[in-house]
C-alpha cells in the first residue's frame, strides 16, 4: 500500500543516469586534450632542456646540464634522458628513479604510457645533437582522483536521494497512519456512543420485554432480575437479589433436575433448553420455558449464567387444547377418508357393474334364444355378484318345473329343479331375504347347512306380469358386522333386482322376438307355415334334395265343398275347421316335413327324402284323418273332405313350380274323379296319355 503510493524517483535517476552519461563522455574528451596538452608542454620543457644543454656545451661544462636534468628528472619523473651528438656520441645519460609499485602496475595494465619525446641541440643556428627523453605519462593519477572525485559525489547524490526518498515515504506513511488514528478515534468514539445508546435501548428492552430476563452469579444467586421476572414469580426486584434459586422459585419436585441443569451449565460452555414447574411467590404453580446461556470472563472463566424464562402456563393450556383439537380432527379426516374411501371403492363398484350390466346387457338383447343367453347371464352374475354361490333357474313350460340354467361361485348343484312352491320369493312374488333358518321362512330348494354364517337372497324374474324364473345368492357374512352384512345386503339386493329386471326384459325380447317370428312365417288361423315361408321352404328343400340326389314331395289338399260349408255352417264354423285341419297336419308331420297354408283352404305339405309311394301312403293317411276328425262348432259336430293332388321330384319335374304345377293338376283331377281322394301326379300324366 505504501510502497505503491510512494515510488521511488525514477525521473531524478534517470536525470542522474544521463548526467554520469555525459560525464564520462565529457571526461573522456578531457582527457584526450590533457594528454596532448601535457604532451605539448612536456615538449616544451624538451625544448627547455635542449636549450640547458647547447648552453652547457658551449661552455663545456658537463656538470652544469647534468644538474638541471637531474633535476628535471626528479621534478617530471622522467624514465630516462639522453643526449647525444652529431655523432650519436652520448653525451649524458640520466635514468629515473625506480618507479613505485602502482606505477609498475599501472604501466603493466597500460594506463601509464611512456612518451618518447626529442628536441634537436642547436647552437648558433645550427644542430649539434639530440636530446631524446623517455617520459611516463602519469596523469592517471589525477584521472583516476578525478573519478574517485566523481564516485563520492555520485554517492553523496546517491544517498542524498535515498534519504529525501525514504523522507518522503515516512512523511507519506506518518500521514496514513495519522488519518487511520484519526479514523479510528472516530469510530471508537461513534462505536462508545453507539454502545451508550445500545445498553440505553437494552435497559429499556429489559425493562418492557414480557421475556423475564434474570442473571444468576455462579453460585445460582440473582444477579439480575427484569420487569418481567417480577410480574412472572410476583417478587421484586430488591426480593429477588442476592437469592438462590432454590429458595425462590423452585419447587421441592424440581430441584434435582434444576440442580442437573445446573452443573451441566457450569461445567461446559454453552446452553440449555429446558421446561419447567416453578412456583410464584404466592406459591403458585407456572410452567416455565427456560433458555439458559452460561457467561464466561474474556479468560474463560465462568462468572454466571443467564436465563431467559417465559410463562407458557396458559399457551401450555391452549396447546393441550389445540392437541385435543387437532387429535379430534385427525380422526374426523380419517373416519372422513375411510368413509370416501369405501364411497369411492363402492363407486368404482357400480361403475364396474354399470360397465358390465351395459356390456353384457347388450348381449342379452342380441340373443335370439333362451340358450344363447344362459352363459351370458352366467357370467355377469360371476362378475357382479362378489358372492360365495348362487343359480339362476328358469320355469319351463310343460314340466312346470324351474331348472337351473347357470350355476355361479361354489354352487354344489347345477341340476337342482323345483317347483314355485318351493321358493318364497316365487310364492310371494317378491324378493326374499333368507339370514337365518330360525326366524326366516327359508326356502326349499335350499340346503339349510349352507346357511350357517351366510346370507341368502331369491329374487323372481319377470317382466310385464310374466313370471320367466329366479335369481338365488348366497354370500358370506363370517367375521362382518350386522350394521355392514346389512349394507351389503342392500347392495346385493339392488344389483340383484337391476340384473333380474335387465335378464326379464331380455328373455321378454326374445320371447317376442320369437312371437314375431313366428307370426311372420305362420299363418295365424291355421298355425301352419304361410305360403312366402313355403316358397322359400320349397327353394331351399329343392337346393338340398339336389346336392343330395334325393327327391322332394309335395301333397296339396284342397277342402271339398268349402264354399257350400260357409254358406251353410258359417264363415266362423269354416274357419274353426280351417284351424282343426292345421293342428292335425301339424300332428301329421314330422319335424323335417313342412306343413304350410297354400291358399284360403288349400294346405301344402312338402316331404324330403322320399317316393312316390310314401307320399301316397301319408297323403292317404292325412285325407283318412281328416275324413274322420269331428269339428266341434257350438253345439254341432262338422266333419269335411279333402282331396289331395301329389307330386314329387325328379318324376314330376326338377324345380318347386313345377312340381307343386304337377300336384295342383292331380288335385284338379282328384276333384274331377269325385273328390275325398288322392291323386298322384304321375297317374294324372298317364291319364292325360
Ligand atoms: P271344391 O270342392 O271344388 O274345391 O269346391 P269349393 O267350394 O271348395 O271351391 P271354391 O274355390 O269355389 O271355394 C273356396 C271357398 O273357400 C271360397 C271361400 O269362401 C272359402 N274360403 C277360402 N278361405 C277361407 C277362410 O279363410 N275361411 C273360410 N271360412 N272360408 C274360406
Ligand atoms: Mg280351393
Ligand atoms: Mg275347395
Amino acid at each position: 500500500m505504501i510502497s505503491s503510493e510512494v515510488k521511488p524517483n525514477f525521473k531524478v535517476r534517470k536525470a542522474l543516469a544521463i548526467s554520469l552519461f555525459l560525464f564520462i563522455a565529457a571526461f573522456l574528451v578531457f582527457i584526450h586534450f590533457h594528454q596532448n596538452h601535457l604532451r605539448s608542454e612536456m615538449a616544451n620543457e624538451i625544448k627547455e632542456y635542449a636549450k640547458i644543454v647547447s648552453n652547457s656545451l658551449w661552455t663545456y661544462e658537463r656538470n652544469s646540464p647534468n644538474a638541471y636534468l637531474s633535476l628535471a628528472m626528479r621534478a617530471n619523473g622522467h624514465q630516462s634522458i639522453t643526449v647525444v651528438d652529431d655523432n650519436e656520441k652520448v653525451f649524458l645519460e640520466l635514468e629515473g628513479y625506480p618507479r613505485s609499485k602502482m606505477d609498475s602496475f599501472l604501466s603493466l595494465v597500460g594506463l601509464i604510457p611512456v612518451i618518447s619525446l626529442t628536441s634537436a641541440i642547436e647552437y648558433e643556428g645550427s644542430s649539434i645533437g639530440n636530446i631524446d627523453v623517455k617520459w611516463p605519462c602519469r596523469a592517471v593519477y589525477l584521472y583516476m582522483y578525478i573519478v574517485l572525485c566523481i564516485i563520492l559525489l555520485m554517492v553523496g547524490i546517491g544517498l542524498f536521494l535515498k534519504l529525501s526518498e525514504s523522507k518522503e515515504l515516512l512523511e507519506v506513511r506518518v500521514r496514513k497512519r495519522t488519518l487511520e488514528l484519526e479514523r479510528e478515534i472516530k469510530e471508537k468514539k461513534s462505536a462508545e456512543s453507539e454502545l451508550k445508546a445500545q445498553t440505553q435501548r437494552f435497559s429499556l428492552h429489559l425493562k418492557h420485554t414480557p421475556v423475564g430476563v434474570i442473571e444468576w452469579n455462579h453460585e445460582l444467586k440473582v444477579k439480575e432480575w427484569n420487569n418481567a421476572a417480577e410480574r412472572i414469580f410476583e417478587y421484586s426486584r430488591d426480593e429477588a437479589m442476592g437469592e438462590s434459586a432454590f429458595d425462590l422459585i423452585l419447587p421441592p419436585k424440581e430441584k434435582k433436575y434444576a440442580q442437573e441443569i445446573w452443573n451441566k451449565l457450569i461445567s461446559s460452555s454453552g446452553g440449555t433448553h429446558a421446561i419447567n414447574t416453578n412456583h410464584t411467590k404466592s406459591g403458585e404453580e407456572k410452567l416455565c420455558e427456560w433458555y439458559n446461556t452460561t457467561l464466561k470472563n474474556p479468560d474463560g472463566s465462568i462468572i454466571g449464567v443467564a436465563s431467559l424464562v417465559l410463562d407458557i402456563t396458559k399457551q401450555k393450556l391452549a396447546e393441550d387444547k389445540v392437541q385435543q383439537y387437532q387429535d379430534e380432527l385427525e380422526q374426523m379426516v380419517q373416519q372422513r377418508t375411510e368413509e370416501l374411501t369405501r364411497t369411492v371403492q363402492a363407486l368404482k363398484r357400480r361403475n364396474f357393474e354399470a360397465d358390465t350390466m351395459s356390456r353384457l346387457g347388450d348381449l342379452l338383447q342380441a340373443c335370439e334364444e333362451d340358450k344363447e343367453s344362459y352363459a351370458i347371464i352366467s357370467s355377469l352374475c360371476e362378475q357382479v355378484f362378489s358372492c360365495h354361490s348362487g343359480f339362476l333357474a328358469l320355469y319351463e313350460e310343460g314340466t312346470e318345473v324351474f331348472k337351473a340354467k347357470a350355476v355361479f361361485g361354489e354352487f354344489p348343484n347345477p341340476e337342482i329343479e323345483f317347483e314355485s312352491k318351493d321358493c318364497w320369493a316365487l310364492r310371494i312374488g317378491s324378493t326374499h331375504m333368507i339370514h337365518n333358518s330360525e326366524l326366516n321362512a327359508v326356502c326349499g330348494h335350499i340346503d339349510k347347512d349352507e346357511l350357517e354364517n351366510r346370507y341368502g337372497l331369491c329374487v323372481p324374474i319377470g317382466a310385464k306380469g310374466e313370471l320367466f324364473g329366479l335369481l338365488h345368492l348366497l354370500w358370506d357374512t363370517q367375521g362382518r358386522s350386522a350394521e355392514n352384512c346389512e349394507l351389503e345386503f342392500k347392495n346385493i339386493e339392488s344389483l340383484a333386482k337391476r340384473v333380474t329386471e335387465l335378464y326379464a326384459l331380455s328373455l321378454s325380447n326374445i320371447k317376442l322376438k320369437a312371437k314375431l317370428h313366428r307370426q311372420s312365417i305362420r299363418d295365424a288361423l291355421t298355425g301352419l307355415y304361410n305360403r312366402r315361408y313355403m316358397e322359400s321352404s320349397l327353394k331351399r328343400e329343392f337346393a338340398r334334395a339336389q346336392r343330395k340326389n334325393t327327391g322332394v314331395g309335395v301333397i296339396l289338399f284342397d277342402v271339398d265343398h268349402f264354399k257350400n260349408f260357409n254358406d251353410t255352417y258359417g264363415h266362423e264354423a269354416g274357419d274353426q275347421v280351417l284351424r282343426g285341419l292345421g293342428k292335425l297336419l301339424i300332428q301329421f308331420t314330422r319335424s323335417e316335413d313342412i306343413a304350410t297354408r297354400y291358399g284360403g283352404e288349400e294346405l301344402l305339405l312338402i316331404i324330403t327324402d322320399c317316393t312316390p309311394e310314401i307320399l301316397r301312403r301319408r297323403a292317404e293317411e292325412i285325407r283318412k284323418s281328416i275324413q274322420e276328425l269331428p269339428i266341434q262348432y257350438n253345439t254341432e259336430t262338422l266333419k269335411v273332405t279333402v282331396s289331395g293332388g301329389i307330386a314329387c321330384s325328379p318324376d314330376n319335374g326338377t324345380g318347386p313350380e313345377a312340381v307343386v304345377n304337377a300336384a295342383d293338376k292331380a288335385l284338379y283331377k282328384a276333384k274331377e274323379q269325385g273328390r275325398n281322394q288322392i291323386v298322384l301326379a304321375a297317374e294324372e300324366n298317364s291319364i292325360n296319355k
